[in-house]
C-alpha cells in the first residue's frame, strides 16, 4: 500500500504518520520524489483502513500495491534510483559501462585490460575471481588472489571494481569491492541474497537463465527487504530453443523493468549472445531501448582466454563499440 502525500507536507507531519504506521506493525518506506512524496507501507496491510488513511489532511491518495514486490516497485519510488559506486554512479542520466575479462587470470592481464577499457570510456572494471563454471574441471578462478589483483587495478586506474560472489562466507574478501555481482545461477540463492541485504554494497543482480522478470524483481526484493536498496538489475539473456546464440537477449526486459521498478537496468550482451561479433549490435540496441548501462567482456588475447574467449572483445573492438554507444546516446539526447 502507498500513501501519496500532498505537496507542502512538513517533516514533522511525515514523522507523525510514519510513527502511526509503525505502531500498526508495518515498516515504512519513504520516497521523496521530484513531484511527490510517497510513503510505502510494507508488511501485512490488510488491517489498515485505506479510507481512514486517505481522510488524513496530508494524504492525497492511497493505493494498494497488488504486485508482490514492494520496495523494488516503481509505485513505491516514482523517480529512477541512482546508485553511487565509488566516484561514479549507475542509473538516471549516468550511463554505466562495466568492462573487463570474464576471469582474472594474472596481474599483467588485468592491468593491461583495465587501462585499455578506461581509455575507451568504461566507468567500472569487471572481472571474475570466483567463477561459476558448468564443469568442475574448468578453471574456477583465482579466488582471493583474483580480488587482490582487481584491488590493485582499482588503485592504479581509479576504476571502481565489480566481481561475483558465490558464497556468503566469502563476504569479508569483498570489503574493497565496489559492486558485488550475483550471477545468473545464484539469482534465487535466497540465503545469499538475504546476507547481501544486510550490507550496504551495491549489488548487481543478474537474471537467472530461466527466470521471469517477476522472479528477478522478487530476488531484488529479498536484498532490499534486508535494508540494502542498492540493487542494479542485469538482463543477460535467457534460455530458449535457439542454438546459434548462447542465450536469447530479452531486450523487452528493459522498458518493462523500467515500468515496473525504479532500479537501474543494465544489459550484458556478452553472455546473452556468446558471440563477439554480436556484442556491438546488441549493445547499441540496448542503449536505444533505454538501458542504464552495459556489461561487456574484454580480453587482451581472446583466443587464449581461460573463460568465455568466444564472446570477448579485444580492447580495440571495445573502443569501437564505445564510440558507437556515444553516438546512439547523443542521437537520443543523452550525454
Ligand atoms: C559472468 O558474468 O561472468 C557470468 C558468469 O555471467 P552469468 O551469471 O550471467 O552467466
Ligand atoms: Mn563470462
Amino acid at each position: 500500500m502507498i500513501a501519496v502525500l500532498k505537496p507542502g507536507t512538513t517533516d514533522a507531519q511525515i514523522e507523525n504518520l510514519s510513527s502511526w504506521i509503525k505502531l500498526q506493525g508495518l515498516d515504512v518506506h519513504l520516497s521523496r520524489g521530484s513531484l511527490h512524496t510517497v510513503i510505502g507501507l510494507v508488511g501485512d496491510t490488510s488491517k489498515i483502513d485505506a479510507d481512514l488513511l486517505e481522510s488524513l489532511e496530508i494524504v492525497e491518495s492511497v493505493k494498494r500495491i497488488s504486485e508482490p514486490f514492494k520496495s523494488a516497485n516503481r509505485k513505491f519510488h516514482p523517480d529512477d534510483s541512482v546508485i553511487s559506486v565509488g566516484n561514479t554512479s549507475v542509473g538516471g542520466n549516468i550511463f554505466a559501462v562495466m568492462a573487463g575479462p570474464c576471469s582474472v587470470e594474472s596481474e599483467a592481464q588485468v592491468m593491461e585490460i583495465a587501462h585499455a577499457v578506461k581509455a575507451a570510456g568504461a566507468t567500472m572494471l569487471r572481472g571474475g575471481a570466483f567463477k561459476p563454471r558448468t564443469s568442475p574441471y574448468d578453471f574456477q578462478g583465482l579466488k582471493a588472489d583474483g580480488i587482490e589483483i582487481l584491488i590493485e587495478a582499482k588503485k592504479e586506474t581509479g576504476l571502481p571494481i565489480v566481481t561475483e560472489i558465490m558464497n556468503a562466507n566469502h563476504l569479508p574478501l569483498f570489503e574493497e569491492v565496489d559492486v558485488i555481482q550475483v550471477g545468473a545461477r545464484n539469482m534465487q540463492n535466497f540465503e545469499l541474497l538475504k546476507e547481501l541485504g544486510r550490507t550496504q554494497k551495491p549489488i548487481l543482480l543478474k537474471r537467472g537463465l530461466a527466470n521471469t522478470l517477476k522472479e528477478l524483481l522478487m530476488s531484488a526484493e529479498y536484498i532490499m527487504a534486508g535494508g540494502n536498496e542498492n540493487v542494479i538489475l542485469c538482463e543477460r539473456g535467457i534460455r530458449t530453443f535457439e542454438t546459434y546464440t548462447r542465450n536469447t537477449l530479452d531486450l523487452s526486459a528493459v522498458p518493462l523493468l523500467h515500468e515496473l521498478s525504479h532500479l537501474p537496468v543494465i544489459i550484458d550482451p556478452s553472455h546473452a549472445t556468446g558471440v563477439a561479433r554480436l556484442v556491438k549490435p546488441m549493445a547499441l540496441a540496448a542503449v536505444a531501448c533505454g538501458a542504464n548501462g552495459l556489461m561487456i567482456e574484454v580480453h587482451n588475447d581472446p583466443a587464449h582466454a581461460l573463460c568465455d574467449g568466444a564472446q570477448s572483445l579485444t580492447p580495440e573492438t571495445f573502443a569501437d563499440v564505445m564510440a558507437s554507444v556515444r553516438q546512439v546516446r547523443s542521437a537520443l539526447g543523452g550525454n
